[in-house]
């Protein structure tokens, strides 16, 4: 994106502030454009014949460095790439990566079926959100078209996950894309000897097509040919070294082809990349299997951080995936805003009004982590949840957002009052400071609970019920 603040994109708007994109003024919708919240679409006028030219150049100057790529359709599609800086801290990276996991057409269809579903239905629960896989990536092993299509029918039988064909062969890839011409799946791979095939198909099935190549020179010399030839939803494939100075090769090269496509404008590279850590299981293979998904994960992390926008894994174990995924889920935050939850008074179990009501921030992990350690004790109790602009409590009670008056308002907001008998406060022990403060600013008596809500069990045990009850 070469626009750097709202007013420079402002200036292509109607600026009539008609509020037909839900803003107020032009000038807020152009603050919400430039953070992506929303689409240049969403200002109707700007398409009037009037505005065409500035239409255009705004989409133009909107458009991230990277080039974004669709795989997939409907509610799982994945976009890929869409970046527009090197390094998180410096605004946020946007499109995260999309992880695929492999299936083979010389699996057994039982046992195909059986993965498919285990991809598709895999989730996990962090920090408020549910974490699931993005993409399934379909091998040929066999090499024979008909076992290819049949494979590829069952997998698009079984899930509505995005799809990537993977054979070097086009006959053998274009059985599988008829099975699934509407479903935009991804084609893996065109390289300097199939080249002139694979473009031919990714035109006839106007589909999304990987280019490979280890030398990154005849890499830029395909992405340059399929450009020319009207095709940009490409993905760039560099080649994953799984060990040794080939693994470091690998790291540098994705750094050098994602700088030349932020840092210095060049657009014939710009485009997503690909990386492959299930390489580790080719190069690996007197290992066993606990070493080569060690190895995998090892590589994935190291590419989720320096620059895979899509990859492709085998290992399906818990440790693989939950390592995979989260790092991902942690890189593609918005550094800007702290991940938090909304304030509020929130019951866990059955609480009754002698039940212990705890204080906590709003800060997400804080309050995740919190909330799980008191279900999973099976502790029946409130939890207040205080608004400190989305900190955890050691540094809101340092920079002012975790106050005694703020705690007193949000006491009140929610009414603790009809919720319980007693008038007892539990502070977390990162709090303690402000406990005798909190206490003359409510009215309230207030306990110091553990530094680690880990530990709320075994103080219980020694402080709830409160000796003496106010
Ligand atoms: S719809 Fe367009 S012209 Fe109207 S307020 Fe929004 S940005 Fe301005």
């Amino acid at each position: 994106m070469k626009l750097s603040s709202p007013m420079d994109a402002w200036k292509y708007l109607p600026g009539t502030n008609c509020k037909e994109c839900g803003e107020k003024t032009c000038l807020a919708f152009a603050s919400l454009l430039l953070e992506r919240n929303k689409k240049l679409e969403d200002c109707k006028p700007l398409f009037e014949p009037k505005y065409a030219s500035k239409a255009k150049e705004l989409a133009e100057l909107l458009a991230p460095e990277i080039r974004e790529v669709a795989i997939g359709v409907g509610a799982r599609a994945s976009k890929i790439g869409g970046e527009d800086i090197m390094h998180r801290h410096e605004l946020t990276f946007y499109d995260r990566t999309s992880l695929a996991y492999d299936v083979w057409d010389t699996m057994a269809e039982p046992e195909l079926r059986e993965r498919v579903r285990r991809i598709t239905k895999w989730r996990k629960f962090y920090v408020g959100e549910f974490l699931t896989l993005d993409v399934i990536a379909v091998r040929s092993v066999s090499s024979e078209a008909k076992t290819f299509a049949r494979c590829v029918k069952c997998v698009a039988e079984e899930t509505d996950m995005p799809l990537i064909l993977c054979s070097f062969d086009a006959k053998v890839l274009e059985a599988g894309l008829k099975e699934v011409s509407d479903r935009n799946p991804l084609l893996y791979a065109a390289d300097k000897t199939n080249w002139q095939a694979i473009m031919a198909l990714a035109k006839r099935y106007n589909v999304p097509v990987t280019l490979f190549s280890l030398d990154l020179d005849t890499l830029n010399s395909l992405a340059t040919t399929f450009a020319a030839a009207g095709i940009d939803d490409l993905i760039l494939d560099p080649g994953t070294y799984p060990t040794g100075e080939g693994l470091a090769d690998t790291f540098s090269r994705f750094v050098r082809i994602r700088r030349a496509g932020i840092v210095d404008g060049n657009k014939s590279i710009a485009y997503p990349l690909m990386a492959v850590p299930m390489t580790a299981w080719m190069t690996n293979g007197n290992q066993d299997a606990l070493d080569a998904s060690y190895w995998e994960a090892i590589i994935a992390d190291t590419l989720i951080l320096r620059y895979a926008d899509i990859m492709i894994l085998h290992s399906i174990e818990p440790h693989s995936l939950i390592t995979e995924r989260t790092l991902v889920a942690n890189i593609y935050t918005d550094p800007r805003r702290p991940v938090s939850v909304d304030p509020g008074l929130r019951e866990v179990g059955s609480p009754t009004d002698k039940s212990p009501l705890f204080i906590t921030t709003n800060f997400a992990l804080t309050y995740y982590t919190v909330e799980s350690d008191l279900s999973s004790s099976k502790i029946d109790c409130y939890l207040m949840v205080v608004d400190a602009d989305g900190l955890g409590v050691e540094a809101a009670v340092a920079g002012g957002q975790l106050t005694a008056d703020m705690i007193k308002d949000t006491v009140a907001s929610y009414d603790a009052e009809k919720k319980v008998a007693h008038k007892t406060l539990v502070l977390p022990g990162l709090a303690a400071r402000i406990s005798g403060e909190t206490e003359d600013a409510t009215g309230w008596s207030v306990l110091v609970g553990p530094r680690d809500s880990g530990r709320i069990p075994g103080w219980m045990t020694d402080n709830w019920p409160p000796k003496t009850v106010s």
